[in-house]
C-alpha cells in the first residue's frame, strides 16, 4: 500500500489530508508543497497583513497536527513529472514517490503582466506569504501605489493599503469594479465607498506601459496617456491555474484539470482539487473553475470520501466572501446569466443586499455588510428554494418567514 500523495499545502491540499484521517483512511498519507511556510491562510493576506507590521501568518493546522494525524508533511519540496506507468510522482530533488492515489491541489498563481516595463523592481503580485512580505516590506518605502485590476484582489489591497496611509490609483479595463462578479449596483456601491477612502479609481483604463529609474518602476503610463508617479505596482489581473503536472502526464485540460463530480481527473488514480480544477457545476450546469476557499475545502473533503470508496458527488453549495475596507461582501451561487436583480436594503447605510434571478429561479444572493441575508441565501441555493422577488425586496424577516 503506497498510500496518498498530495501535491500543494494550500487550502485544498492541506484538508484532503485532514478530511483522508477523519474519513478513517490508515495508509500514508504525503503532503508535499514548494512553499517554506507552515501551511497558513491566504485570505488575511491582502486584508490585514501587508499593512500591519507585526502580523504573522496564521496556520491552517497547528505544527503538532500533522504528526498526530500521521501527515508526512514535506515542505519546500517541489513536484516535477507524474510517472503514471510507475505510479510514481517525480520531486526536483530527484526524489520518486510511489502513490496508489495522487491528488494535485497545486492551486494558481497570478497571471503575468506582459509589457514594457513589466519586470522592473517593484512590479508585484499577492499569491504566496512571500509575495505578501515584499509587498508589505515595500509599501513600507513607498508613498504612491497603482493596483493594476478592479477585481477582489486587488480592491481588497487598494483599501488596505489606503488605510495604511498609501495614496492608492486602481486602474481597471472595464467600466465598472468586480465586473465579473458582482451586479452593477454593488460595483458602483464599492467604488464609492473606495473613493470615499482617498482611493483613486480609473474605469476603461488600461496600463500602457511602466516606467522605470535605476531598474525599479517610477510610474505607469495608463491608455489614456497619463502618467501616474508610482515606485509599486501591484498587478491583480487574475490568475492562471497551475496545470502543468496534470498537462505533461496527459491529463485531459479545460481551463484547469478537468475532473468528474468526484474529483478524479481522466486518470482515475489520479484526483484534482481546489483552484487548479475544472468542472461542470451541479448547480449552473456550466464548466467553471471557482477561486474560493470554500470551494477548495469542500472538494477536498469530497475527494477524501472519493478515495475511500463512497460515490457521492460534489454537490456543496457556492459561496465566497471578500472584505474591501469596511464591507463584507458575501456570494453565494452563481449569479452568471442573471436577467433580474432585486436590491433590498439601502446602499446608502453600506448595508443592502441583491438577489438574482434567471427566470423566476433563485441564482444567487449578493450582500454588503449583511451576513444573516448571506446565510439565509445559502440555505435557499442549498434547498433549491426560489424565493418570490417581492419577497427578497422586502427585506430579511420577510426572507426569514418565508423560509420557517
Ligand atoms: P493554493 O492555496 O494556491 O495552494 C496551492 C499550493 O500548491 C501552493 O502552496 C503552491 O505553491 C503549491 N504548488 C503548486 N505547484 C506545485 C508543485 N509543482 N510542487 C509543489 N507545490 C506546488 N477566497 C475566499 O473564498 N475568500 C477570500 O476572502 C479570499 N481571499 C484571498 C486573498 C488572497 C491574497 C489570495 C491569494 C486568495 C484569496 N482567496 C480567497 C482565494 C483562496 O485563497 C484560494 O481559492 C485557495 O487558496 C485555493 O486553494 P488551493 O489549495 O487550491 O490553492
Amino acid at each position: 500500500n503506497n498510500g496518498v500523495v498530495i501535491v500543494g499545502t494550500g487550502h485544498a491540499g492541506v484538508q484532503a489530508a485532514a478530511s483522508l484521517r477523519e474519513e478513517g483512511f490508515e495508509g500514508p498519507v504525503i503532503l508535499i508543497g514548494d512553499e517554506t511556510d507552515l501551511p497558513y491562510h491566504k485570505p488575511p493576506l491582502s486584508k490585514t497583513f501587508i499593512k500591519d507590521e507585526a502580523a504573522k501568518p496564521q496556520p491552517l493546522r497547528g505544527d503538532a497536527f500533522y504528526e498526530t494525524n500521521r501527515i508526512d508533511l514535506r515542505l519546500g519540496r517541489r513536484a516535477e513529472r507524474i510517472d503514471l506507468k510507475a505510479r510514481s510522482l517525480v520531486l526536483a530533488d530527484g526524489t520518486a514517490l510511489a502513490f496508489d492515489r495522487l491528488i494535485l491541489a497545486t492551486g494558481s498563481r497570478p497571471r503575468a503582466l506582459r509589457l514594457e516595463g513589466s519586470n522592473l523592481e517593484g512590479v508585484l503580485s499577492l499569491r504566496s506569504i512571500a509575495d505578501a512580505r515584499r509587498i508589505r516590506e515595500t509599501s513600507g518605502q513607498v508613498e504612491e501605489v497603482v493596483v493594476l485590476g478592479g477585481g477582489f484582489i486587488g480592491l481588497e489591497i487598494a483599501a488596505t493599503l489606503s488605510l495604511g496611509g498609501r495614496k492608492v490609483t486602481v486602474i481597471e479595463a472595464q467600466d465598472r469594479l468586480l465586473g465579473r462578479a458582482v451586479a452593477p449596483v454593488i460595483s458602483e456601491h464599492v467604488r464609492r465607498r473606495l473613493e470615499g477612502l482617498g482611493v483613486r479609481v480609473l474605469l476603461s483604463t488600461t496600463l500602457d506601459r511602466l516606467d522605470g529609474d535605476n531598474g525599479a518602476v517610477s510610474a505607469a503610463i495608463t491608455s489614456t496617456g497619463e502618467r501616474l508617479p508610482a515606485r509599486m505596482i501591484v498587478v491583480g489581473i487574475g490568475v492562471v491555474p497551475n496545470v502543468e503536472l496534470a498537462e505533461a502526464a496527459g491529463l485531459s485540460i479545460a481551463n484547469g484539470i478537468r475532473v468528474d463530480p468526484h474529483m478524479r481527473s481522466s486518470a482515475p488514480e489520479i484526483l484534482a482539487i481546489g483552484d487548479n480544477a475544472s468542472y461542470r457545476h451541479w448547480f449552473s450546469a456550466a464548466d467553471v473553475r471557482l477561486e474560493s476557499v470554500q470551494n477548495a475545502t469542500d472538494q477536498a473533503r469530497l475527494a477524501a470520501r472519493t478515495i475511500l470508496g463512497h460515490e457521492s458527488a460534489y454537490e456543496a453549495v457556492p459561496w465566497f466572501w471578500s472584505d474591501i475596507g469596511d464591507m463584507k461582501l458575501q456570494m453565494v451561487g452563481l449569479t452568471g446569466g442573471s436577467s433580474r436583480q432585486v436590491v433590498s436594503g439601502d446602499p446608502a447605510e453600506n448595508k443592502f443586499a441583491v438577489h438574482h434571478y434567471l427566470g423566476d429561479r433563485l441564482i444567487g444572493v449578493e450582500t454588503v455588510n449583511r451576513p444573516a441575508d448571506h446565510m439565509l441565501g445559502r440555505k435557499m441555493i442549498g434547498l433549491g428554494f426560489s424565493l418570490p422577488p417581492d419577497i427578497a425586496a422586502s427585506g430579511t424577516e420577510a426572507v426569514k418567514a418565508a423560509l420557517a
